[in-house]
């Protein structure tokens, strides 16, 4: 054989082991040549060879998993992007103190309810636990019926509030009163308390700092009057009652519960409808008390605006 034979035949055996050894680790890197039925048919061919047949049929390649932000194509594709990362959370934002486990033992009978809350009420008058102590004129406690079934949670006192050591008072308390009475009960069959006990200056929005420090006083208030319902009035009071979580729009007119045993209705601040009287909003508020009036085995009376 010639020198020239010799390297051929060496330069042919190199280029078979190369092309066999890619189709063992099944790579795709082999040249595109050949159509399918005609790799097949040399697969086949060489089934049958030097190397006899396999004893097990080779199993397809398994596709890649695709991650989910990768589109359909990698090899087309641009890299992938960032993965969203959550908000940060507010720096310094304590969170809520709000008990999640169920209320022990039975709520307390009317008189020790009545004694217990006045002594807690002593308690919050002169209270400087947080910043709101500084420009309040008085804490505001409550106003209603302690045995209530219903009990109504607000923000915050506002003006009219901190001078007169009531909640709900000033015109958004005028309406609240109209829509209590809408629903068919006298005004102080209700027992009404807000997350924070002192006016925020300028009727801000209490800081989380400032919830944290005085939702221990609601706390106690829920646990002594232990309503059937509880109505959350706006974004601040939903929560203060069950922590951060959707928004008020999104979630009000849908039922929650806090510590997961009284029934808490999610609706519009009347200082909202105030600021936002369509009939939309008005409808949406009334249907929210419409379901609490069921929920509470009540009827419901036609709805004056
Ligand atoms: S808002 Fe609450 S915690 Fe802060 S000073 Fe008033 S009563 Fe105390």
């Amino acid at each position: 054989m010639s020198d020239a034979k010799r390297e051929l035949l060496e330069i042919t055996r190199a280029a078979h082991a190369w092309v066999a050894w890619h189709e063992e680790c099944g790579s795709d890197g082999l040249p595109a040549g050949d159509p399918p039925p005609a790799r097949a048919a040399r697969d086949d061919a060489r089934t049958q060879g030097a190397r006899g047949p396999r004893e097990e049929p080779r199993t397809p390649r398994a596709e890649p998993e695709r991650p989910a932000f990768a589109p359909p194509n990698r090899r087309e594709a641009a890299p992938p992007p960032e993965p969203r990362k959550a908000p940060a959370a507010r720096a310094g934002a304590p969170a809520l103190p709000i008990p999640s486990t169920p209320f022990e033992g039975a709520a307390p009978a009317s008189a020790e309810r009545r004694t217990r809350l006045g002594v807690l009420a002593e308690q919050v008058a002169p209270c400087t636990k947080c910043e709101l102590a500084k420009a309040r004129t008085q804490t505001v406690f409550s106003r209603g019926n302690p045995d209530a079934e219903l009990m109504f949670v607000g923000e915050g006192p506002g003006a009219d509030e901190d001078a007169q050591g009531e909640p709900f008072v000033g015109k958004a308390g005028q309406l609240l009163d109209k829509m209590i009475v809408g629903m068919g009960y006298a005004r102080d069959d209700v027992y009404i308390a807000n997350i924070v006990k002192c006016r925020p200056p300028g009727n801000r929005t209490p800081e989380p700092l400032e919830m944290a420090t005085c939702l221990p006083y609601l706390t106690e208030q829920i646990e002594l009057v232990r309503p059937k319902v509880i109505v959350a009035l706006g974004a601040t009071a939903l929560r203060g009652l069950l922590g951060p979580g959707e928004g008020i729009t999104k979630v009000r007119g849908t039922w929650k519960l806090y510590r997961g045993t009284i029934p808490v209705m999610p609706t519009f601040h009347p200082a909202y409808v105030l600021r936002t009287p369509t009939p939309e909003v008005k409808g949406m508020v009334w249907s929210d008390l419409k379901q609490v009036l069921k929920q509470l085995g009540r009827s419901v009376p036609s709805r004056k605006d």
